[in-house]
């Protein structure tokens, strides 16, 4: 047994630090294409076993220049975190125990760390003290965690027991949300059967969700009633303004759901925390583990505050289980049976940040991507189309020949993403916002140093030097 992991984790462990070593001096971008990924890792189903060292050594060569440099300081593309190193190590250590943590039965200790970083989750975001949550795989999963809770609890308030009956037959449920928001709203609602239909949409304007808007949706028809509100949205990071439109949705006795993917995080700093002033008024809220607390992929987290409908619509029994009385069995709050022992990884992240650290994780995210914003924009012909309020911004580069059209704008600004990623300096995502394309400025991980920040401003400069020149 001994023999058999020694070599193999030595050898692994040197391939991991070698890669994390290597990325302040690799691109940060993949550069291997999907032809060379494939002609690497396509190869007929393997007859006979490997040696488990051939089969590591070959996975690590073969997948060279494919990966992201998402563990680095320079790495802002969509919105994704780094790992913070305890949360790495405790992720390694939670697939070598390899629990399975849907119950406490069969998995004592991975069940009991995801019960207590589950209460510090709750205080660091500032949510009521006595909300249930699930640690599940993103805020895709928390969405439809929290929204089957919620179709749950608005179906029995007229009387309509949808775990038993099902939704056929039962009154539709509406669901009232503005029209920018993220679309694992919908995939949640397509997957709890509930239809894009019942969607009204709320056209927002540029100062957000407006209290009169939401009230005039609310009042056209009434019925069970979902209202879905954003912590940062995903282009600007905007928050909707939760004192105001969050009374007004339980006036109709609507269910309130926040996306709180990245936002929500907001509220672990003193300096961004007034941007979710309000939010804990709200019945569920869904956030992230992966995105801005930095921890492995995959984690996120749904969180109710009427802990029976989360039970109705979870709560598991089943004979040959052994359910514990007083311990908490995930699988009574998750859409999963087995599943990871989640747990570790953001225990260790928690510990080891600390409220302070990550605070300043936070904070450090937006002044940097403030920085970024502000710094590229210094230049004529780059347009800062959104400063950040928090660690989201949206840059646009103007074409630079005479009588140009927002047309060539677009073009000009897909080809600014193209040309910084292909530098290796730094990597960006693009996004269309108002009718403009868009490069996004999203800034995440721990990683990244105003070293970092001042490079990619170079690099973002003198990219726009190099297509000004070839134009
Ligand atoms: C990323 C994101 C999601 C989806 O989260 P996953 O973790 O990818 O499932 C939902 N909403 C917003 C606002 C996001 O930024």
């Amino acid at each position: 047994m001994k023999r058999q992991y020694n070599a193999l984790l030595e050898k692994t462990r040197d391939a991991a630090i070698r890669y994390l070593d290597a990325l302040p001096d690799e691109p940060v971008g993949a550069t291997a294409s999907l032809d060379e990924l494939r002609e690497r890792l396509d190869r007929p189903v393997p007859v006979e076993p490997s040696s488990a060292d051939a089969v590591i050594e070959q996975l690590v060569r073969d997948v060279e220049g494919g990966l992201h440099g998402v563990a680095g300081g320079r790495f802002f593309g969509w919105v994704i975190g780094g790992s913070v190193p305890a949360a790495l190590a405790a992720d390694w250590l939670t697939s070598t125990w390899d629990q399975n943590a849907g119950m406490f039965a069969v998995a004592p200790a991975a069940t009991v760390a995801e019960e207590v970083a589950g209460r510090w989750l709750i205080e660091i975001l500032r949510l009521p003290a006595d909300v249930s949550f699930a640690f599940v795989t993103g805020c895709q999963m928390a969405h439809v965690t929290c929204l089957a809770a919620a179709r749950n609890a608005v179906l029995t308030r007229s009387g309509w027991d949808v775990e038993r009956k099902g939704l056929y037959g039962a009154p539709p449920i509406r669901i009232v949300t503005a029209d920018q928001r993220h679309g694992t709203i919908e995939r949640a609602l397509r997957l709890l059967g509930m239809g894009t239909e019942q969607v009204r949409d709320i056209a927002i304007t540029p100062s957000g969700l407006e209290p009169e808007q939401l009230e005039h949706a609310l009042q056209s028809d009434a019925g069970p009633t979902i209202v879905l509100l954003q912590a940062g949205d995903l282009n600007t990071g905007a928050f909707d303004n939760f004192n105001e439109l969050i009374p007004i949705a339980h006036r109709y006795e609507a269910w309130v759901h926040v996306d709180g993917a990245f936002g929500l995080w907001a509220s672990a700093s003193e300096t961004y925390r007034h941007l979710t002033a309000g939010a804990e008024k709200a019945d569920s809220w869904a956030t992230d583990g992966h995105k801005w607390l930095n921890v492995p992929y995959d984690c996120g987290y749904a969180f109710v505050r009427d802990r029976d409908a989360h039970f109705r619509t979870f709560g598991h029994k089943a004979s040959y289980l052994d359910h514990s009385d007083v311990a908490r069995d995930p699988v009574d709050w998750n859409p999963e049976y087995s599943r990871r022992a989640r747990g570790f990884a953001t225990y260790a992240a928690i510990a080891s940040l600390g409220r302070s650290g990550i605070a300043k994780l936070v904070d450090n995210a937006c002044d940097y991507a403030k920085r970024i914003v502000e710094g590229a924009g210094a230049l004529d012909g780059i347009d800062i189309v959104w400063t950040p309020i928090i660690n989201q911004g949206l840059l646009r580069f103007r074409d630079p020949r005479p009588g140009t059209t927002e047309h060539d704008h677009d073009r000009f600004t897909n080809a600014m993403i193209r040309c910084i990623v292909e530098s290796g300096d730094a990597f960006f995502s693009g996004t269309t916002w108002r009718g403009k394309r868009c490069m996004r400025v999203s800034v995440s991980g721990w990683a990244t140093t105003l070293e970092d920040v001042d490079r990619t401003v170079t690099a973002i400069h003198r990219a726009y030097a190099e297509l000004e020149a070839a134009s």
